[in-house]
């Protein structure tokens, strides 16, 4: 897919505000600092669209973007991170969970993995929670420029065989790296078979 155009549309703190659920969207989610921002703005090939290495624990924004006039990239708060409090944990899965499970035109949700690290319990008890609610997901391990691509492969080998001890089939997967421009016309390929599908 090409990108013509990619242009934000709003900020949201309350899930009732969302842009009317006419276009298909996309969402992305993932660990904070996970490189979310760096890989929405290599997709779009649009430097600073989505604001990368925010301070964690800043206001929690469903951000609505839109792709080509045809679809929405959803980038939503990151979660996991060390300094938030149990109420702030709590407010984020209210909101997300009130989003992801709610928002009709949700196409898939991208799940960003840090390829560098073996299977962290946080990415992957959020994997079984989307699961659990039968929301469809694909992963996708980032900053793959920054290891052996052997130590990626396997890193993801593991991430996979942990999600099967649940899942009977784990969605597919993309390895990527912003900074490279790695393995984003991947992602924008499934994006356009499913809004052509
Ligand atoms: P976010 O909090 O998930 O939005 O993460 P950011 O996009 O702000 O990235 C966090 C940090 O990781 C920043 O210092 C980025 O420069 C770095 N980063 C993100 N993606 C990559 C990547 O693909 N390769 C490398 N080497 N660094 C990356």
């Amino acid at each position: 897919m090409i990108i013509k155009s990619a242009e934000f549309v709003c900020s949201n703190t309350d899930v009732k505000l969302l842009p009317a659920p006419q276009l298909p969207e996309y969402a992305f989610i993932g660990r904070s600092n996970v490189g979310k921002s760096s890989l929405i703005n290599a997709l779009t090939r649009k430097k600073g669209l989505a604001k990368t290495s925010q301070k964690p624990g800043k206001t929690q924004l469903i951000n609505h973007f839109i792709i080509n006039g045809e679809w929405y990239l959803v980038d939503l708060p990151g979660y996991g991170f060390a300094q938030t409090s149990k109420k702030n944990k709590a407010e984020w899965e209210k909101f997300i969970r009130a989003y992801l499970t709610k928002r009709e035109n949700l196409q898939c949700i991208f799940v960003l993995i840090d390829s560098r690290h073996e299977p962290q319990k946080i990415d992957v008890d959020f994997c079984y929670w989307l699961g659990e609610q039968g929301l469809p997901f694909q992963l996708v391990f980032t900053k793959a420029d920054k290891q052996s691509a052997v130590k990626t492969d396997q890193n993801v080998a593991k991430f996979r065989k942990t999600l099967l001890k649940w899942f009977e089939e784990v969605p597919a997967h993309f390895i990527t790296s912003a900074e490279m421009k790695a393995g984003t016309e991947e992602i924008l390929q499934m994006i356009h078979g499913v809004n052509s599908g």
